[in-house]
């Protein structure tokens, strides 16, 4: 998920691990993601380059299709990486159970410059592995519950553009065109 970053200042930093942002538009955001069944040096390495990817993006969270893997990975930091230790990986991650509902305006890396509100639940209990296959379980709420269930749909094939309404999203038709031709995609 992308934040409005107001100042424009994006991390240019000499990421030697970053990868190509997959646009809307993209086949592989709309593909089915398989799970992962082995925690070893491979996994670890391409979770630090999602994490790299999603710093110099300005995002606080990144899922696999987005960088053109289709596994159930994704990756959160609502510091932008300005914290240390703040880095969630998930791998695997499933939504248990959901209660309350609110309205946050969501964003994200593969559709650049578009802002909606979303009406998501409020709480959730989440299951996932970590890096070293250890499954942990969890409640989330706010912005972080808001977050997972953004990448935990990019695992399924979803966009956050899918859940806004017909009528937004008859206004947006025209500049998601145009990010999906830009990015050399057909619709
Ligand atoms: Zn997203």
């Amino acid at each position: 998920m992308a934040e409005r970053t107001g100042e424009g200042s994006p991390r240019m930093r000499a990421y030697a691990g970053y990868k190509k942002i997959y646009r809307y538009g993209s086949p592989v955001l709309r593909q089915k993601t398989e799970p992962v069944t082995v925690f070893d040096d491979e996994l670890r390495a391409f979770l630090e380059s999602m994490a790299e990817t999603m710093y110099v993006s300005n995002g606080i969270g990144l899922a696999a299709p987005q960088v053109g893997v289709l596994r159930r990975i994704m990756v959160i930091d609502m510091s932008f990486g300005e914290e240390v230790d703040t880095i969630l990986a998930m791998v695997n991650p499933e939504i248990l159970g959901s209660e309350g509902e609110c309205t946050l305006e969501e964003g994200c890396i593969s559709i650049p410059g578009v802002f909606e509100e979303v009406v998501r639940p409020e709480r959730i209990r989440v299951r996932y592995h970590d890096l070293n296959g250890e499954t942990v379980e969890t409640d989330a709420d706010g912005l972080l519950a808001r977050v997972m269930q953004h990448e935990i749909d990019h695992l399924e094939g979803v966009l956050f553009v899918d859940r806004i309404g017909a009528a937004k999203r008859a206004l947006l038709a025209k500049t998601l065109r145009e990010i999906a031709e830009e990015s050399g995609e057909e619709l």
